[in-house]
């Protein structure tokens, strides 16, 4: 949908609230008691209401609007920006689109957002072939305690991510990325069964932590590439997908903490996932959005 037209469609709080009621009741309610699919909408407490328990199901309830006091059109607006350009934008360039007087409430739900996206990509394993690498992402800590146990005021500390990119002879298709605690066979083994349906074949350069990989993929392939300068070529869909993910990530967030890089690679991540979407990706996010998943953030 072009920018003109969403701001033509959803120009009214009301037109927002029946945006989102219709979108789930396509889905599909039910009653979070009893679990009947017989429920009736009461449009002046924005709910509905359980024909055979009276439950109440708010319109929010379970979807990732779940405890925020925002207005609709503000949560529709930035479902609709965060998937309208390939880049993306950073709170603070969010916060002046809408207009809106306060940072961290947007902050907060554009991660709510990006932790929907990651559930979402979660369903899924990569199959196929498969190139999987590990990554050094930039981050920031500003207090916390170092590996050794000794505290610190700031400190930039490099987040260890798992890379797999399933392709073809051509081209790419699919991503994951995965932070990871280490870069330890017990880490991988942990993760890898996530990223890796067991009918893949997976090729990683030599390093020790991915020797259980040949008991979790149909097939591992090691290719040992002693002149780093060669490593690119060797794995070439998965360090183009590092190198475009930290230009992104540098380029809108600059700092990223450490304790939210996993949900700026799940942005990227899912959009990447569904680059070929089009407009079909701000439905697809709505959707996400709208189905029932808990939150305990706040
Ligand atoms: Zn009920």
């Amino acid at each position: 949908m072009k920018l003109t037209q969403f701001l033509k469609r959803y120009d009214t709080e009301q037109k927002c609230i029946d945006f989102f009621k219709t979108h789930r009741e396509v889905q599909g309610i039910c009653c979070l008691k009893c679990e009947s699919k017989s429920l009736r909408w009461i449009s002046t407490i924005r709910s509905w209401t359980c024909n055979k328990c009276s439950y109440r199901l708010g319109l929010r309830k379970g979807t990732v609007m779940e405890n925020s006091k925002l207005p609709y059109r503000i949560w529709l607006s930035v479902l609709y920006f965060m998937v309208l350009t390939k880049k993306g934008f950073s709170a603070t360039e969010m916060q002046a689109l809408l207009g809106h007087n306060r940072y961290e409430p947007i902050w907060l739900m554009m991660h709510k957002i990006r932790i929907q996206m990651g559930e979402r990509d979660k369903r899924y394993q990569l199959d196929g072939f498969v190139e999987l690498d590990e990554a050094f992402f930039a981050g920031h800590r500003k207090k916390g305690v170092d590996d050794t146990g000794k505290p610190f005021k700031e400190i930039d500390r490099n987040e260890k991510v798992l890379v797999a990119v399933s392709t073809t002879d051509t081209h790419s298709r699919f991503l994951k990325m995965t932070v990871v605690k280490s870069l330890s066979k017990k880490d991988v083994a942990y993760e890898a069964p996530k990223i890796l349906q067991k009918s893949a074949t997976v090729m990683t350069d030599g390093r020790r932590c991915y020797s259980p990989l040949k008991d979790i993929a149909k097939e591992h392939q090691v290719k040992i590439i002693k002149d780093k300068k060669l490593v690119c070529e060797a794995f070439p869909w998965v360090h183009i997908a590092i190198s475009n993910a930290k230009k992104k990530i540098k380029g809108i967030h600059h700092h990223v903490k450490n304790e939210y890089m996993q949900n700026y690679l799940d942005e990227y991540a899912y959009k990447y996932n569904r680059r070929f979407f089009k407009h079909l990706i701000f439905d697809r996010l709505i959707i996400a959005a709208t189905t029932i998943a808990w939150f305990n953030m706040v």
